[in-house]
């Protein structure tokens, strides 16, 4: 595995990688890299010849109020997670100043999936995602790009970016990788006191109330959406901030289930706000593939 911070030798390795006929993927991260980074890059080495891994905690996407300076950071810790997988071909790290040597006069924006669930909280956060994606793929030009399911949202702005824009790429949404208990994994976890961890939990059982609430026959978004606030309420630990399910395709709430669906929650926990997804096609009412 070679570590390379600028974006001209990562262009020049790239380049040699696809004359010799590799299928090129590429995986955007911020690092501190746990198990659902991996299954990226797993799913990466299964589905493309070269691997590229990106490891840039990305500015733009953080608001003033947010967690940027705290956002935790481990590289020799991660270099040593992917070596040890031996599924990266190049990891990208790449200081602010490489990424965005001078301010930023161009955005990419998706204002009509970024005005729902997080979006509304944090408003400038998926232009910011948009933005460095966008660079990104035009930096490593990947044939297929990996993203998890677990930011729910940030997979359809990519996937609906990639669409509008004409992106040769090919999006792959792999699945959520969990606790034991159910907690989704995720960098922001150790932000969680030990109380605050074993109520963060509340966030999948929500979800898998609704899921087995759709499976049990006819229901509604608004059912499923007051259903998953009360679950919250009543554990009485973290504060809601969205239990909602929405069509996968344009993230608006939906009363009617059909088609791809998600049922989508964000909580605070102390300073920690968790979100996690479970991401359904629903046919004449009834959970596909169930
Ligand atoms: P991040 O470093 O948090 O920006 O995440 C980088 C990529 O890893 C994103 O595409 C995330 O959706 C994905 N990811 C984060 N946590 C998980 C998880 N628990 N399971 C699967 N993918 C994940």
């Amino acid at each position: 595995m070679q570590q390379i911070d600028t974006i001209d030798r990562l262009r020049e390795v790239v380049r040699a990688a696809r004359a010799e006929g590799n299928r090129i993927g590429l995986v955007p991260t911020m690092g501190y890299l746990h198990e659902g980074h991996l299954s990226l890059v797993e799913a990466a080495k299964r589905q493309a010849d070269f691997v590229v891994v990106s490891i840039f905690v990305n500015p733009l996407q953080f608001g003033p109020s947010e967690d940027l300076d705290k956002y935790p950071k481990d590289l020799e810790r991660d270099l040593a997670l992917l070596t040890q997988q031996g599924h990266c071909d190049v990891v990208f790290t790449p200081t602010v100043q490489e990424m965005y040597p001078t301010p930023m006069a161009t955005s990419v924006e998706l204002p009509e999936l970024a005005k729902f669930l997080c979006g509304k909280t944090r408003p400038t956060h998926f232009q910011g995602v948009a933005t460095v994606v966008s660079k990104l793929f035009h930096i490593v030009l990947p044939d297929v790009a990996f993203f998890g399911q677990k930011d729910g949202q940030q997979l359809a702005v990519i996937r609906r970016m990639v669409k509008d824009l004409n992106f040769p790429i090919e999006v792959v949404g792999v699945p959520t990788v969990r606790e034991a208990d159910g907690l989704a994994k995720s960098s922001r976890n150790v932000y969680l006191t030990p109380e605050e961890r074993a109520h963060a939990t509340i966030l999948y059982r929500a979800l898998c109330w609704a899921r087995d609430r759709i499976a049990k026959g006819p229901t509604s978004g608004r059912e499923l959406s007051d259903g998953m606030r009360k679950i919250i309420a009543e554990d009485g630990v973290g504060r809601l901030d969205y239990a909602e399910v929405v069509s996968m395709d344009t993230l608006a709430p939906i009363e009617r289930l059909e088609g791809p669906v998600m049922l989508a929650i964000a909580v605070y926990f102390g300073k920690a706000r968790l979100i996690d997804n479970l991401q359904l096609t629903i046919e004449n009412g009834r959970i596909a593939g169930s």
